[in-house]
């Protein structure tokens, strides 16, 4: 799953109010921002492998360390330790655990779109349900996680809705071309194309939430 997953960061955001967007943006993706500098480095491992699923050419056939059922748990809870250690006092309690939470949805949300890619531990017992062999309807379910966790964060956001808006639309844009462009040229460009994309959004939403976030009072 690629921008489906900031449906999430927009739902926590409304959960809990106190973590910048951005952080939310990050937080959703941190398994992916921590397996491409690890594919990059030779240490997990893809393969371009065209026609592999029907929308996704990637075959993620070592990745334990970050999409392991075992290290998304260790993952979430070591975004909870850093989280409180960095927070202050008056905000850990809840804004903690959203967080967490958000950190291993990635997990849950890619098993629901993998091939059964993604081991419970080490490099085995993999699972995955495979909705990326249905382009259209692992399309559908991206657009609406997005838009569906932007709607519930809009209803009590000071963020004009519009540039919002315009932005879901260019993240989904980005969507379409990893699903019906051409496949990556190798592991290594889509290692850096995912994180560019990433940093990317996670800049852009922060510029969007800065005009409410400056009007609001004891803020994070
Ligand atoms: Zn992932």
């Amino acid at each position: 799953m690629f921008v489906g997953h900031y449906g999430v960061s927009f739902a926590a955001k409304r959960i809990a109010p106190t973590i910048p967007l951005w952080a939310l943006f990050i937080a959703v993706q941190l398994l992916d921002v921590i397996w491409a500098p690890l594919v990059l480095a030779g240490i997990e491992k893809v393969r371009i492998v065209p026609g592999i699923t029907a929308s996704n050419p990637l075959d993620l056939y070592y990745m334990p360390y970050t999409h392991s059922l075992l290290a998304a748990l260790l993952w979430s809870g070591g975004a909870l330790v850093v989280y409180r250690l960095l927070a202050a006092q008056d905000i850990v309690g809840r804004a903690g655990c959203v967080l967490a939470l958000a950190v291993f949805s990635h997990w849950v949300l890619d098993l629901v779109v993998h091939r059964p890619d993604l081991p419970l531990y080490d490099n085995t017992a993999k699972v995955g349900l495979g909705l990326w062999n249905l382009p259209s309807v692992a399309f559908a379910l991206e657009a609406a996680l997005l838009f569906g966790g932007m709607w519930l964060y809009l209803g009590v956001a000071r963020t004009p809705a519009r540039p919002m808006l315009v932005f879901g639309l260019v993240m989904l844009a980005s969507q379409a071309c990893v699903f019906f462009g051409p496949p990556p040229v190798s592991d290594t460009a889509a290692a850096l194309t995912a994180l560019a994309s990433y940093a990317a959004f996670a800049t852009v939403v922060a510029r969007l939430e800065r005009p409410a976030r400056a009007t609001r009072r004891g803020a994070f």
